[in-house]
Order: C-alpha cells, then structure tokens, then sequence
C-alpha cells in the first residue's frame, strides 16, 4: 500500500469517474471532480480521518445507516437522566398489558430476554439514573441501558412507520408497540442497579445521600468527574454536568475536597432542576455545553473545553466565573 501514497503533489489525467449512487464522495470533492483533464493529487501527512464522520448537528435528519430512522441529535449522543425518563414516560402506554416480545438482533437474541417475557404482562416502567427498568410479572425486571447510540421509539402497533433494520427489541400491546434500536445493555438483572447512587431526577432528589457519597469518595478526584460517577449520583451526563457546574460557578477541575457543602448541595440542586425542567418542557438550556470558544453568558470570557478523567469526557467551562482549579500548564 505504501507505494500508493503520493506525499508530494503531482498532476495525474482523469480518465472517467465512477460516480456511485449508493455511496456518493463528499460534495465538495464531487461537485470539483473533472469528467476529463488532469487534477492535483495530494494526500495529506495526516487523514482528514474527522472529515469522515459527520458532526451530530449534521447527521440530524439523515437516515440512520443502522436502522435508516432519521438521526435525532439528542437521542444519537449519550442519553442523561431526563431522556430516560421521558422514555418510561411514554412507554407508560404498555403497562398493564400481555406484551408479545422479540428480539430480532442476534445479540439481543442470544440474552433469551424474549423466551422469558413473551406473552407476560408490563407491570412497571420506571427510570433510574440512565437506565431503564421494566417490571414484568413472576418478578422479571429487564434492565435496558442505552449508552452512546441506543433510542427507543414507541408507535402505533403496526402503524405507518414499518421498521427496516433489526431491533433489539420489540415489546408489542395491544395499540401501541415500543422499539429499543441498537440497545446495547439488555438484561434480565437488575443487580447493577443496587450499585448506583440516588437519581437527580428523583422527587425530591436525596441530596444528602449524594453528598455523603461524594465525601466517602476520593477526596483528590475533580468535582466534574465526581458528578459523571454513577454510583455518586446517577442520571448526570456530560451535557448536565457542564451545564449545572457553570450556574454553580464551581470548576470542573476543583478538588471535591476543596468544595464546601453547601456548594456541593447548590450544584447537584442545579443539575436537579436543570433536568427535571428538561423533562417536563423538553426545553434544554445551554450555556457551556458545546460551547467553546463562545463567549461566557454571564461574564464574556471565551468557553474552553478539555477532556477530563480516565473516559476524557470533554468539560467545558468558564475559566473566568467558575471558581477554584484550572488544569495545569499543557
Ligand atoms: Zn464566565
């Protein structure tokens, strides 16, 4: 392959271009493509490997190559708390019912999630943190965890919008039918959940048993990465940590040590209300989150944005207003 790689520009003559439909290159290098002549050729030292996945923002309303749904930018990055939550909103439509249960994917087939649920009845569908629990009879819980890519999709039993692709799974009622789409955690165990900490979206949120564990954890760790440890406090993503951190006015990078009480209990009353007024609006504020190099709401000073902790989850704040560390020289 190696002596494929042109480093040096050079002039090679276009002999034809072979344009396929199914997979058509990047607009701006089709629409500047000659039929015949001769063109510069160029391979950078570095491939523009970026270029190749298209942001979120420009994914939105493009089919999905796995399920061919449209992209829906919310439900395509890391659900938090308050998506989950109004997930089990609307499956709420099931509960009571028999359901009919499949699971067309082969690894959600070979879980046996369908042999054991089908023909039972829903009893429960509930939240906690960003999982999903629901409840059947004879005490079966399946547990559904949506990570970065998984989305659940609640329509008209058989209606207009006939599926193409393969589900993880498909719970079908009488009227309506609930499809769980590149569900990556299905499992009749709900023994992680015990493991978790209070949900911020719990009414109301027990703030204290967050902060008793926020203390029983290391004490050196930062605060951001404390806020994203699901044991500590469950159901707070990247977006509603960068958010709730910034009306505190409380780094990313500060010590959990060197946080007071009662800014630990103003930030997560934060995150608290910034998620359930999510949920119940949809309405999703941002002042940091995505924000970077954009000038602080509150005080002008550009947003910055670095990666933090072992899963370099990317934290943006205000250097100026949020009080307490900044991470050390680059
Ligand atoms: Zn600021």
């Amino acid at each position: 392959m190696s002596n494929l790689v042109v480093r040096q520009p050079e002039d090679r003559t276009v002999q034809g271009v072979d344009r396929e439909p199914e997979r058509p290159p990047a607009r701006t290098a089709r629409e500047g493509l000659p039929e015949q002549g001769h063109v510069r050729i160029v391979v950078p030292e570095q491939p523009p490997i970026d270029r190749l996945e298209r942001t979120p923002d420009e994914r939105r309303g493009r089919p999905c190559r796995c399920c061919a749904q449209p992209w829906m930018h919310t439900l395509h990055s890391m659900p938090e708390g308050d998506s989950i939550h109004r997930v089990a909103q609307r499956l709420q439509t099931l509960v009571g019912e028999q359901l009919e249960v499949e699971t067309p994917h082969p690894r959600a087939r070979v879980t046996g999630v369908a042999s054991r649920l089908d023909g039972r009845r829903l009893l429960g569908v509930e939240a906690v943190g960003k999982n999903l629990l629901l409840r059947f009879e004879d005490g079966l819980v399946l547990r559904s965890h949506l990570r970065m890519k998984g989305r659940w999709q609640v329509l008209e039993r058989n209606g207009e919008s006939m599926r193409r692709g393969m589900p993880w799974l498909v719970l079908r009622g009488e009227s309506a039918e609930a499809i769980l789409w590149h569900g990556p955690v299905l499992e009749l165990d709900d023994s992680g959940i015990r493991r978790l900490g209070p949900d911020i979206l719990a009414d109301p949120p027990d703030i204290d048993e967050m902060v008793k564990r926020m203390r029983a954890a290391n004490q050196s760790a930062a605060i951001g990465e404390a806020v994203l440890d699901q044991r500590i406090v469950a159901g707070i993503g990247n977006m509603w940590r960068a958010e709730a951190l910034w009306r505190a006015q409380v780094s990313p990078w500060t010590r959990i040590g060197d946080v007071p009480d009662d800014e630990l209990r103003a930030l997560l009353a934060e995150a608290a209300q910034l998620m359930r007024r999510s949920l119940d609006s949809g309405l999703r504020e941002r002042a940091v989150y995505r924000q970077a190099g954009r000038p602080c709401p509150r005080c002008g000073t550009p947003i910055t944005s670095r990666g933090q902790g072992d899963a370099n989850r990317i934290a943006y704040w205000c250097p100026a207003c949020q009080g307490g560390e900044t991470p050390g020289a680059v």
